[in-house]
């Protein structure tokens, strides 16, 4: 690892100050179960790390008018075992308990779980070359690609790792930044870009910008809620596939959706066709098909990963009929 300077913060004042002073040279760290393997395999080397965990005032769940606002140094850990979380937005919490190891829900944060780099083994290896990174190629198109994108890929086709994205998708959840300016909010969905708007990077986050929250309206009445993710081993482990549903049922027909696949794009997928065929109409079996077929029309799967297109078509089926 290249040696770094550590600035614990007191503030989120100092924090983007300090962000922005070391212009792109300094990176902020949450509880650093991502970050420190990232430096230590070279594939990130700040001059400093900023302590965000040591900033007063940024690890909370709150209720308030319009809904809970979660800290971006709160654990996962806590997100799990809110008993209001679990109340109000299922999807959350079942998505927080499936996240890695307990050890490292207890050590992450919402912030750093949102803000987390690819897990592609390409990017995450600085012997091959990786588009993302610094390189000419995505060495997975001709590569080892069975976990890769079948959806928004456009030159690299990494995956979103993070579980709790789409689940805060699925449920409207807005991203309060801040930075030596102020502060912006912006939907969440589009916190999160597509490499064909940002080769490089996976949100929108300037270098001297830090996430500061999560804001998540009050669920919509009478919805049902659910996260279902496929993984390989049953712990510890990034998802195959998952998908967040927040659903609004009046009498048989579809009042209002949401619905969100992890794993299968850049970026959590918000699946806006489907949801536009579903919004008023019935929820049967049939409607359901058409809706997906439609979705998943878009996928263009590489040479070892057309499985995800059957595992997402079911998933999203047991999701909306189960
Ligand atoms: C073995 C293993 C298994 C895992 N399995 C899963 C899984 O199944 N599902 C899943 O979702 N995740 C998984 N993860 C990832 C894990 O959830 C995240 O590493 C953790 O939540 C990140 O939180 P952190 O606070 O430790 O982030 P850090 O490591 O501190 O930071 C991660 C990144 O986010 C940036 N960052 C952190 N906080 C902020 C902020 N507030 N504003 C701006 N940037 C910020 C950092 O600069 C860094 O680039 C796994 C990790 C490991 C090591």
């Amino acid at each position: 690892m290249k040696s770094f300077a550590y600035k614990a913060t007191s503030s989120i004042g100092e924090a983007v100050a300090t962000l922005d002073q070391a212009k792109g040279a300094a990176v902020p760290m949450g509880g650093g179960t991502d970050l420190v393997g990232l430096m230590k395999n070279r594939i990130v080397t700040p001059e400093q790390v900023v302590d965000l965990k040591m900033v007063d005032g940024l690890e909370y769940i709150r209720k308030d008018a319009s809904g809970y606002t979660i800290g971006a140094a709160t654990t996962v850990a806590d997100v799990q075992y809110s008993k209001e979380i679990a109340d109000a937005y299922p999807v959350l919490s079942q998505a927080a308990s499936v996240i890695a190891s307990q050890q490292i829900r207890n050590q992450g944060t919402v912030g750093g779980n949102l803000c987390q780099r690819p897990r592609c083994w390409y990017f995450r290896n600085t012997q091959t070359p990786c588009l993302r990174r610094d390189g000419t190629y995505c060495s997975a198109v001709l590569g080892e690609n069975k976990y890769h994108a079948i959806l928004g890929g456009a030159g690299c086709f990494i995956v979103h790792p993070s579980d709790l994205a789409p689940a805060l998708i699925a449920l409207d959840a807005k991203a309060k930044i801040s930075g030596p300016q102020g502060s912006r909010t912006v939907a969440l969905e589009d916190f999160f870009v597509l490499p064909k708007e940002d080769l490089h990077h996976e949100t929108i986050l300037k270098d001297n910008e830090i996430l500061e929250e999560v804001q998540i309206p009050a669920p919509m009445p009478g919805s049902k809620q659910v996260y279902l993710k496929h993984r390989i081993r049953q712990v510890w482990d990034f998802a195959i596939l998952s998908c967040a549903l927040q659903i609004q049922v009046q009498g048989n027909a579809i009042r209002d959706i949401r619905l969100v696949l992890g794993a299968v794009a850049p970026k959590p997928w918000r699946c806006h066709t489907a949801e536009n065929i579903l919004r008023g109409a019935a929820l049967t079996p049939e409607n359901v098909d058409r809706a997906i077929k439609a979705e998943l029309a878009k996928a263009r799967p590489m040479t070892q990963n057309a499985y995800k297109i059957d595992l997402a078509a079911e998933m999203m089926r047991q999701a909306l009929l189960g």
